[in-house]
């Protein structure tokens, strides 16, 4: 299998050219003007853009939450990820409190053999942590290629480790080159806000928002940071949403940490208003919530100062009928939106069309950057000689209209209904095998594949 990409506006972390690109099995092999190969086929990419496969560090398929699982298993989230241009996805392994890490990474392997379409790899969340735990985190890094490590500063009882589990978790991570990631939001206080809201009757989606005021973002955020700088351990803040969480990254650079932040494109593009419009608002009931229009600015701006590092999705639907759980009650809806398919549009959109950001940072933060912090780079996260063929053929000048009727994730609703975007993912290729051609996807289930990561030990 070869295939050779003619005239394309090839755009990396670092660098913007016209260019071919000439692959030849899963790899790419070349990468120059006027490439002449015998080859199986050719693609004219005259005035479309060409972007190394998207890259999603936050995803949550076939999840188990609040009684449910989310709605996208690993078929339909890869596929809807791959029409997108998100060719590897970052699932979470959820330990069960009392149980094995290794457990549970058996439940997660069954969830995807012989269902993922596109590519995937697995953050272990540890949840209990314990002397058998920092054995397996080991294990995880040596032999399974599992080297970020994500925990929960809220759901007690659940999903929550206290700081002094943190620390000891950091310390075993730092000592075998692994990352720890985390949910920074203060539980305790989240829960008890929740506690007065429904002691009150305020019931409606709108308190989901009021529970979680911003203090309780910047105090975990700022607490994480602190405990990494305590262990030196390399760290990740997943899905930052608000100034005051940022503010506190700031002063972890003065201190030269390695400490590193995603946001989600819901975070950059749509705010706490949709809060007011009744029980419709449960669509975007997540964890973090939306924020305000101050903290979209500041997003943007972390971008560009090198705080923020990546843009997830933390891609975690439900159906309709599943947030109608919480029709009485917010904290009885389950937590997550819909949002895997439209990640790196919306961000060119948003991003790259209205000048906020530029074509090299759009790729930073939608695939290298997260290649690089999670031990993937350079198999995955750039166009180079000897990188996986994982590749993006975009059209900057399409316009198109998000909608439920058309997207590919297996969710009835859009938490982006009518929004018009600018620029539109046309061709696919992962690992040298053209995925997505002419609004249809050529692959199978199956056809994706694990992606074994590395230690990391520099900083990015
Ligand atoms: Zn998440």
């Amino acid at each position: 299998m070869s295939i050779l990409i003619k005239n394309g506006h090839i755009v990396t972390a670092s660098e913007d050219f016209i260019a071919d690109i000439y692959i030849e099995g899963e790899k790419i092999k070349a990468i120059g003007k006027n490439l002449s190969y015998d080859v199986a086929t050719t693609i004219d990419a005259t005035d479309k853009l060409i972007f190394p496969g998207g890259i999603d560090p936050h995803v949550h398929l076939d999840m188990p939450f609040m009684g449910t699982y989310s709605s996208d298993n690993y078929e339909t989230g890869t596929l809807a990820a791959l029409f997108g241009g998100t060719t590897t996805v970052i699932d979470f392994i959820l330990q069960t409190q009392g149980d094995t890490l290794h457990n549970a990474l058996k439940t997660w392997k069954k969830k995807a053999k012989g269902n993922a379409i596109g590519d995937y790899s697995y953050h272990m969340a540890v949840t209990d942590f314990n002397n058998d735990v920092a054995k397996e985190v080991v294990q995880f890094i040596e032999e399974e290629g599992i080297t970020s490590f994500k925990t929960f500063m809220a759901y007690k009882g659940a999903l929550m480790i206290d700081d002094g589990q943190m620390v000891q978790l950091m310390k075993v991570v730092k000592k075998h080159g692994g990352i720890v990631t985390v949910h920074a939001t203060n539980g305790d206080m989240i829960d008890s806000l929740v506690s007065k809201n429904r002691e009150a009757g305020n019931l409606s989606p709108l308190y989901h928002y009021l529970s979680q005021p911003e203090v309780t973002e910047a105090e975990a955020s700022a607490r994480f940071l602190d405990m990494l700088h305590y262990t030196g351990c390399r760290g990740y803040i997943v899905h930052m949403t608000c100034e005051g969480a940022l503010n506190a990254v700031r002063k972890a650079t003065l201190r030269n940490q390695k400490a590193y932040v995603e946001t989600c494109t819901q975070y950059l593009v749509l705010d706490a208003s949709l809060y007011e419009k009744g029980f419709e608002a449960a669509k975007w009931v997540m964890s973090p919530p939306l924020r305000e229009k101050k903290d979209q600015n500041a997003l943007w701006s972390g971008i560009n100062q090198g705080l923020i590092q990546t843009v997830g999705t933390d891609h975690c639907p439900f159906l309709w009928e599943q947030k109608e759980m919480g029709k009485d009650d917010f904290s009885k809806i389950p937590n997550g939106h819909p949002a895997i398919e439209h990640r790196m549009e919306l961000l060119y959109s948003e991003g790259v069309r209205t000048g906020k950001i530029s074509l090299s940072k759009f790729v930073e933060v939608s695939a290298t950057n997260a290649a690089k912090i999670f031990g993937m780079y350079p198999q995955k996260g750039t166009l180079a000689i000897g990188s996986d063929a994982d590749i993006i053929i975009f059209d900057p000048n399409k316009q198109h209209t998000i909608s439920a009727t058309t997207h590919h994730m297996n969710c009835d609703y859009s938490g982006y209904e009518g929004k018009e975007i600018i620029g539109k993912t046309e061709t696919v290729l992962l690992r040298g095998k053209i995925a997505i051609a002419d609004d249809s996807c050529l692959l199978t289930s199956g056809d994706g594949k694990f992606v074994k990561r590395k230690a990391v030990t520099e900083n990015i």
